[in-house]
């Protein structure tokens, strides 16, 4: 098998599993216990979050420890909506959001809040024109992936920021699920920031919300003491525990990583050029961990399929969208719905190896041969 699907998922790393073992052997109290066990278990969960709280350079009580970035997504975007609801009920985000972020919003449009999605460019980033025509009074909440998952855009979110400080009753949700361990994220430029550790060789099923001290949101759970009012549920310190040393790993080695996807999509790119029905869709600013592409006069499921008939593991959009529908995202950029229909993702990893991509390079061969003869 060859796995080129890592914006999906990322294998958890040996240290990140030693640490969530060894946490979970030796804290075996609840922490909010009052004993023994539950004060050392709260003992290191504080620090735990003090160190993340430092490699984020945002406060410790900012830091809501979630399930992942879907749960994050939908705590800030509906806690936000719903607490300022009296300042106003307008809403604006982009067609690239991951369905996390898209289908709280549909499910507030059906609650009365209207909804404004941006213009995207040509190079895939959104038209900051379009943000400043659309931007009111009583727009409460802007959310935008910082990058998105299927074309690897990078938005420009400073300027973003920017824009929106002039309007103190409009937030910013920032969606960094994608862009953590890839490129450099200003952790204190948004109200609330998702983010999800099985995308940074962590462990599935947790992830963080941050939530700037003075934001306040309605919370999903209701019920059971917790880290914070604002997500109930016994604080899972193991986790959490994986969570900061997978952070801190991938900070870490965040430049080397890159240096090394950055030549293997180089690579990739070079190879696909000589094929005369394909067509890139990632812009070339994107993230080069994600490589976006359409053939052309064929589905993008039949040729994930063909690929997957022979070992490789691509991905049409993103694993969480509804199949059968031409992407948001490639019709955002390309305003075309056949290319859209036609195009799948490659998503690479420091850990894929050159005889890995060659594999790859051999199979698309055939697949292509097949499928557009
Ligand atoms: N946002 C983005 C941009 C993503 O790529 C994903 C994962 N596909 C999510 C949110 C959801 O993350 P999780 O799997 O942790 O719920």
């Amino acid at each position: 098998m060859i796995y080129l699907d890592y914006s999906a998922h990322t294998p958890a790393s040996k240290q990140v599993l030693n640490r969530f073992l060894e946490v979970e052997q030796n804290f075996i109290g609840n922490a909010n216990s009052n004993h023994t066990a539950g004060a050392l278990a709260k003992e290191k969960l504080d620090s735990t979050t003090n160190s993340i709280a430092e490699l984020l350079n945002v406060l410790p009580q900012e830091i809501i420890y979630t399930s992942g970035a879907t749960e994050s997504n939908n705590l800030a975007i509906k806690g936000i909506a719903r607490s300022y609801r009296h300042s106003g009920r307008h809403i604006i985000s982009t067609p690239l959001e991951h369905s996390s972020v898209s289908a709280p919003l549909t499910a507030l449009q059906e609650q009365g809040y209207e909804i404004d999605l941006l213009h995207i460019n040509k190079d895939g980033k959104v038209d900051l024109d379009s943000l400043k025509e659309l931007i009111r009074k009583d727009t409460i909440l802007v959310t935008i992936s910082a990058v998105d998952s299927e074309l690897g855009t990078v938005q420009p979110v400073s300027e973003i920021a920017e824009i929106l400080s002039a309007y103190p009753n409009c937030h910013l949700h920032l969606d960094v699920t994608q862009a953590v361990g890839k490129i450099p994220v200003d952790f204190t430029l948004a109200d609330t920031i998702s983010l999800s550790s099985h995308k940074f060789y962590g462990i599935n099923g947790s992830g963080i919300l941050i939530k700037k001290k003075d934001v306040v949101i309605e919370p999903l759970l209701h019920g059971g003491k917790s880290a914070t009012i604002y997500r109930s549920g016994t604080p899972a310190l193991s986790l959490a525990s994986a969570t900061e040393c997978a952070l801190n790993i991938a900070i870490l080695n965040q430049e080397k990583w890159c240096d090394r996807v950055g030549k293997l999509n180089k690579s990739l790119r070079e190879f696909l050029a000589k094929y005369s029905k394909v067509r890139i869709n990632s812009p070339n600013n994107s993230i080069p961990h994600i490589l976006n592409l359409s053939v052309n006069g064929v589905k993008g499921n039949d040729f994930q399929k063909a690929l997957s008939d022979k070992g490789i593991c691509v991905s049409v959009k993103s694993a969480c969208s509804v199949e059968a529908l031409p992407s948001r995202a490639v019709f955002a950029v390309s305003g075309d719905r056949k290319n859209a229909l036609s195009s799948w993702r490659i998503s690479l990893s420091h850990l894929t190896t050159d005889d890995e991509l060659e594999q790859f390079m051999t199979a698309f061969d055939t697949c292509y041969k097949e499928l557009t003869k």
